[in-house]
């Protein structure tokens, strides 16, 4: 028998959310979009120490992704998601499906500016519209207290920390650390698209991510240094690799109180992306 909770309709999750809060306990979300692995697990351990109950939602939100990106193939494997939830502090997991988080007809959207414009958004223009939608939902339906996101996708976590801001949404955003392999690629679901070839240029990413965070020369030279040596590694495309306000994600200047360096680099058709504080 299962200890988790598994709840497919947004009444259901509600209903064990308002039952948990009647009894006085802190409540804790965990967003993913499912394929777990141990970046997705290290989320739920540190929301622990925050919340007496925790989430995990699993759902692979369609408005995130453009018509020709991967979301018929992303992976999807759920049994194999709740068994690896078993062995963590996760009570629930809520995993609906499209047609309740998206009813017919839906046609509401969120246009954010700030830290939503360029990085992801050159590429990716319907990307931040989606899961600032998606989350809003998820944060406004299941009322929890806490929720967390990684610093793997530093630019989502800095919009959505904007959006509750500026939405007044009456819930605690949490960080969590970026969690990477052995050799210091970043997990990702989308590191199962790699082979083997691939497998080996993707850590250097997160070498030449350091070198670009660490330069001491201008951000203009550094910047184009890190391309060329991501070039060199194999990646066969750079979207960015560049410094920016950790905060506004805009271009540093006499505000800037800290810095951020992100990287976006494609391998064949797989998007890869790390991030790191910088100098
Ligand atoms: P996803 O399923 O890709 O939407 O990711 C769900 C959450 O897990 C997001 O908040 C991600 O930032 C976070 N996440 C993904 N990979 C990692 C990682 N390697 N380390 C820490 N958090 C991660």
């Amino acid at each position: 028998m299962s200890r988790l909770g598994l709840h497919r309709t947004l009444e259901d999750m509600r209903a064990q959310v308002a039952a948990w809060k009647a009894d006085g306990l802190r409540v804790g979300l965990v967003p993913t979009m499912g394929a777990l692995h141990a970046g997705h697990l290290s989320l739920v351990d540190a929301i622990a120490k925050n919340a007496d109950k925790i989430i995990v939602s699993i759902f692979v939100n369609p408005t995130q992704f453009a018509a020709h990106e991967d979301l018929s193939t992303y992976p999807r494997q759920e049994a194999t998601d709740l068994a690896a939830l078993e062995t963590t502090p996760a009570d629930a997991v809520f995993a609906p499906t499209v047609q309740e988080m998206y009813p017919q007809g839906f046609t509401t959207g969120i246009s954010m500016a700030g830290p939503a414009l360029g990085l992801e958004s050159e590429t990716r223009p319907h990307f931040f519209g989606g899961v600032a939608l998606i989350v809003l939902k998820l944060l406004t339906q299941t009322q929890t207290d806490v929720a967390i996101f990684g610093e793997k996708d530093y630019q989502q976590l800095m919009v959505i920390r904007r959006m509750v801001a500026d939405l007044n949404l009456p819930v605690e955003i949490m960080a969590g650390a970026i969690q990477r392999e052995a050799d210091g690629l970043a997990m990702s679901s989308r590191n199962v698209y790699l082979d083997a070839e691939q497998r080996k240029i993707a850590a250097q990413l997160n070498v030449i991510l350091h070198q670009l965070g660490n330069h001491r020369a201008s951000a203009e030279v550094a910047e184009a240094e890190a391309k060329r040596a991501l070039l060199e590694a194999g990646f066969t495309e750079v979207e960015y690799a560049c410094i920016r306000d950790a905060e506004t994600l805009g271009v540093p200047d006499a505000n800037t109180r800290a810095r951020r360096a992100l990287i976006v680099a494609r391998l064949g058709e797989t998007r890869l992306l790390d991030n790191s504080p910088a100098v």
